[in-house]
């Protein structure tokens, strides 16, 4: 009996993981089990998280990053060990490409075991360190609570990203006992520390204040950064005091709502080439800002960046650099900044000029999309969409967003009325996310739908999990923009359909007509097969209503578009 009494004292490493995990916080889990990490997964379960089973470790860390950005905490993935691990990195590279908070935690051989062959064996630490912030192997039982926390803590502060966790299998198997655990967890987390983000000083703020009160075109430019800072009410504040006009980037867009009078979304060309002085706010001048350079930017625009990341400052080397968190900036920024005789008012030219480009663009696009094109293009079932979104008030649905013409357009005719409602491709241009994303952002916000506009292409990267939609009986509904291919049709000219392998079909073509909705039914989802408006309003109507898990399969002209979308010059 004593002795039973004692053993059932023990805690396995298993269980001192989730113990740590829970210590920290985390109440969700993505990924897929195996060995050696089942009673890992389960242990999390027992203590109160939510495992989310995936079936494949890419779209699990897909998940798992999205969920750190929509969260602010990190986002966990957990993978068996070699192939898993690889898989896992998808998740892991796009959390470093976005700058998203997640930690992925593998199993991983035997110790005594490496260098010889062992069941999965591989270098877990040497194969995520080009995307990870910071990676720690648990050679034994008593690092792990240490370990646990490092991890997240350094996913999660200063710039956000990935962060890895080795536990190979003979740690796992490792025991301790109840004290000794509780004395471990104790004092690991007594020693956490995060370094303290640096505040602006009063200086720079000055220095900020005076270059935009001299600026003659302002502008206000919003990303990611500002997002997970949750600085909207702050953004709100500075756009509203000052009357400069904003453009959020594609993930930025909600922030403020796309409806703001001030926003110059429409207007962008306009907005960015003409702007002599550019406040951006936690959104970095790569590829998505055109670095930020002529001819899409004046030579002569001056940039204030606010960013929690000194290197990224020192790389831009703006006219001015802010290091600091987006909201806490924006606060100090707001309270010096006295409004009369600030604010730029609706007569001023600049504020005048974009407005008129606004709604002259606004114009052309709507006349565009009053038209029902039959068989669909790209914009008459993104208008239906647009409406049916709309009608649906607040919380407004989590839009997923992918695939190269269905995310172009979806950019500029979906509207994004609320913070963190937007998830696509982003600074990577990943495609595959969409699923992953769906899910993560179910998780993260039950009382939101989720509404996913994709691409076929885009879809079928992770199509199986519509079981896991279904299995977590999840509130999403995914629209398929189905023109039977990468980019469509076969756009190849006929002198390069040559060689013995001419017959088969193009490398751009998919199966003509794909039952995409037939694919959730077989695990009792509910799919739609739309190829009018009426039919497509219909779907939407009843799918949106049940928040039930649904694919709508929309037929598209696959001619409509372009090879690419807006990308062709870079394929
Ligand atoms: P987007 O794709 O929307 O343009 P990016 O991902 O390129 O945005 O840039 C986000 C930037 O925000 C990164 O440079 C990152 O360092 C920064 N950032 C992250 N968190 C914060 C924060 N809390 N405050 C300010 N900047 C932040």
């Amino acid at each position: 009996m004593a002795e039973s009494g004692e053993k059932s004292a023990l805690v396995d490493c298993n269980l001192l993981v989730a113990k740590a995990l829970v210590r920290a916080g985390i109440d969700r889990m993505f990924g897929v089990v195996g060995i050696p990490v089942t009673s890992l997964a389960n242990r999390a379960v027992a203590l109160g998280i939510r495992f989310i089973a995936f079936h494949n470790e890419q779209s699990a860390g897909y998940a798992a990053s999205a969920y750190g950005y929509l969260t602010g905490r990190p986002g966990i993935l957990l993978t068996v060990s070699g192939p898993g691990c690889v898989h896992g990195l998808a998740g892991l590279s796009n959390a470093a490409a976005n700058a998203w908070p997640m930690v992925m935690i593998s199993g991983s051989c035997d110790q005594k075991d490496f260098g010889r062959g062992d069941f999965q064996e591989l270098d877990q630490i040497a194969a995520v360190k080009p995307f990870v912030k910071f990676s720690v192997k648990a050679k034994h039982i008593n690092e792990i609570p240490n370990a646990v926390f490092s991890v997240l803590d350094h996913a999660g502060s200063g710039r956000p990203g990935g962060c890895y966790l080795d536990i190979p299998s003979d740690v796992l198997h490792q025991t301790v006992t109840e004290s000794e655990a509780n004395k471990l967890l104790d004092e690991a987390e007594s020693s956490r520390k995060i370094d303290p983000i640096k505040n602006v000083t009063k200086d720079e703020i000055a220095k900020a204040i005076s270059l935009i009160r001299k600026a003659e075109r302002p502008l206000i430019v919003f990303g990611k950064g500002a997002a997970i800072a949750r600085a909207e009410s702050e953004l709100k504040d500075l756009v509203e005091k000052t009357g400069i006009p904003f453009l959020p980037t594609p993930m930025g867009k909600g922030l403020l709502p796309d409806s703001h009078d001030l926003a110059a979304t429409a207007a962008r060309s306009l907005a960015i080439g003409k702007c002599d002085v550019a406040i951006v706010i936690g959104a970095r001048l790569n590829w998505l800002l055109h670095f930020g350079e002529p001819p899409k930017w004046s030579k002569d625009v001056k940039f204030i960046l606010i960013d929690i990341d000194e290197e990224e400052i020192s790389l831009r080397k703006p006219y001015l650099g802010l290091i600091g968190d987006a909201k806490s900036t924006l606060k100090v920024l707001n309270k010096e900044i006295k409004d009369d005789p600030f604010c730029l008012g609706r007569s001023h030219p600049w504020i005048e000029a974009i407005t008129n480009k606004v709604k002259e663009n606004v114009s052309k696009m709507e006349e565009q999309l009053a038209k029902d094109v039959v068989p669909f293009n790209f914009l008459t079932p993104m208008r239906i969409i647009r409406d049916a979104i709309a009608g649906l008030g607040s919380p407004a649905p989590i839009l997923v967003s992918e695939g190269a013409n269905t995310m172009d357009v979806g950019r500029s005719v979906l509207v994004q009325m609320e913070p963190r409602t937007r998830l696509d491709a982003g600074t990577w241009g990943t495609m595959g996310v969409g699923l992953g994303y769906c899910i993560a952002a179910a998780v993260a916000s039950p009382d939101r739908l989720v509404v996913a506009v994709e691409g076929d292409s885009g879809f079928g990267f992770s199509a199986m999990e519509v079981e896991t939609l279904v299995r977590y009986q999840l509130p999403v509904v995914v629209i398929v923009f189905n023109n039977g291919g990468v980019y469509g049709g076969d756009r190849r000219c006929p002198n390069e359909i040559t060689g013995p392998y001419k017959d088969d079909p193009a490398p751009t073509s998919f199966v003509p007509g794909a039952a995409y909705h037939v694919l959730i039914e077989a695990f009792g989802g509910k799919g739609y097969l739309v190829g009018t408006p009426e039919e497509l309003k219909s779907a939407l109507a009843e799918s949106f209503s049940a928040r039930k898990p649904a694919v709508i399969n929309v037929t598209i002209d696959p001619y409509a578009g372009a090879e690419s979308g807006r990308m062709q010059h870079k394929n």
